[in-house]
């Protein structure tokens, strides 16, 4: 079973995608993780993509759809679950094509829908955990980047709803709620899908 996970950041799809991945065994890609491990591993990609992070903007979709490719080729699992990709209509035709290439498709794409005010607040809320925690803070969660995340999520990413829900695909989710009430209606949705 193959699912996307689309939303702004801070929607919660890290978080969800983690509870996934412990009770089904399934396997999560994120392209932000990818994109990060790149930094730190200090690779010609990551340093040319680190400044484009840092200030919020999407990097290229030929960088990612090349992340993905990759990791779609070598790992090994009953399902994905797509966490931060695609994010524009290039990269959701890319996955559609990478999947049918290897006799799969996507069972679901869950739309975890979250107030902008609230967005604010939890990457807010992601800092400042990290800081007490001792853990390296995101140097995108700032006011300032989460500013420009924000806007190219609307303009780049939010078109794709409309573009799953024309193929029939759209689930969507109240986001606002407990993360556990969260979890359970994905449940539910991928119980109704699997
Ligand atoms: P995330 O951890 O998903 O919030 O991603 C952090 C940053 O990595 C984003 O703000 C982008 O700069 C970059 N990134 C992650 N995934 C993608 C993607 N699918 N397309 C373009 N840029 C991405």
């Amino acid at each position: 079973m193959n699912i996307i996970l689309l939303g702004p950041p801070g929607a919660g799809k890290g978080t969800q995608a983690q509870k996934l991945v412990e009770s089904r065994n399934m396997m999560q890609l994120s392209t932000g993780d990818m994109l990060r491990a790149a930094r730190t591993s200090g690779t010609e990609m990551g340093q040319k993509v680190a400044a484009i992070m840092d200030a919020g903007e999407l990097v290229t979709d030929e960088i990612v759809i090349g992340l993905i490719e990759e990791k779609l080729s070598t790992a090994q699992s009953d399902g994905f679950i797509f966490d931060g990709f695609p994010r524009t209509l290039p990269q959701a035709d890319a996955l559609g094509k990478l999947l049918e290439a290897m006799g799969m498709g996507l069972n679901a794409v869950i739309e975890l829908q979250v107030d902008d005010g609230a967005l604010v607040k939890r990457v807010e809320n992601r800092a400042a955990e990290a800081a007490a925690a001792g853990q390296p803070v995101r140097a995108d969660d700032n006011a300032e980047s989460l500013k420009t995340r924000l806007m190219e999520y609307y303009k780049k990413t939010a078109p794709l709803i409309g573009y799953y829900y024309a193929r029939g695909e759209l689930q969507s989710v109240d986001g606002m709620r407990e993360i556990e009430t969260v979890s359970s209606d994905i449940n539910a949705i991928l119980d109704r899908v699997s």
